[in-house]
């Protein structure tokens, strides 16, 4: 069968699951473009382990509520999808014949970073998804050689994706405004990560925090942009981005959207 691209998608505020704009309307219809997955693997910034990577194992993940402040309406969301422990039980053995040490939950269930996406993207919850975590302290190359690892899954039909935030810094939201406007240290980076990414200039991005502008401002922790690196390192060392969505929210949130391969 076709290998199916892996994703990175920029998940935005949770009212994303609620609210319109530009990126949800996206995420709407992008799902319809791809040939159907037979699981999915989502690598989330809103789940991150210490010393190496955990996978869920849960046969029915319950969806995680896994923020504060918003309407009752996003509480009440439930996404029902199953969950694929075969499929992570082999991401686990793959990861560990790579050298990672594995961590496996049978009760952790799915963080908005997976459900907000997937729930515009696959609406019938009718795809058994299962989470990686991101890695907190490791490196873009460490995020990279976990993705290479898991790059056979999609001889099985595994659709990955690295759901996170093109860029991403709270401590700048100012206000509620969806349309604030974009500085430019926002853009600016936005634009580098883009022109290497197209490029795929691999070093250039592995080593981001240093060559690209504004980079520490734009990710103050790297937990947002390393399911980046998952994804890009799944599709496999030729594969070049393509941008397939680019919107901003908040003034602070670059919304883009990759597939790679
Ligand atoms: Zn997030």
């Amino acid at each position: 069968m076709n290998r199916l691209p892996t994703l990175f998608v920029s998940h935005g505020s949770p009212m994303l699951a609620i609210e319109d704009s530009p990126a949800r309307q996206f995420l709407l219809e992008v799902g319809k473009t791809l040939p159907r997955p037979k699981a999915i693997l989502v690598a989330s910034a809103h789940w991150e382990s210490i010393g190496g990577p955990a996978v869920t194992l849960a046969e029915r993940p319950e969806t995680i509520h896994d923020f504060g402040g918003f309407p009752q309406a996003l509480y009440d969301i439930r996404y029902a999808a199953s969950g694929a422990p075969e499929m992570a039980a082999h991401a686990a053995t793959l990861l560990e014949q790579n050298g990672f040490a594995m961590k496996r939950s049978v009760s952790r269930g799915l963080d908005h970073g997976a459900w907000v996406p997937l729930r515009l993207m696959y609406p019938d919850a009718d795809i058994p998804v299962a989470q990686v975590s991101v890695l907190r302290g490791a490196s873009p190359a460490d995020h990279e050689r976990m993705g290479r690892a898991l790059s056979g899954l999609r001889d099985d039909g595994v659709l990955i994706i690295g759901s996170g935030s093109l860029t991403h810094n709270l401590y700048e939201l100012r206000g509620h405004d969806i349309n604030a406007e974009v500085p430019a240290w926002v853009s600016d980076f936005d634009m580098w990560m883009k022109d290497r990414l197209e490029k795929n200039e691999r070093d250039a991005l592995l080593h981001y925090r240093a060559q690209a502008p504004s980079a520490v401002r734009n990710h103050p922790t790297e937990e947002h942009l390393s399911p980046l690196f998952v994804a890009m390192g799944a599709a496999g060392e030729t594969a070049k981005a393509r941008r397939l969505h680019s919107s901003y929210e908040f003034g602070v949130l670059a919304m883009d959207m990759y597939a790679f391969g």
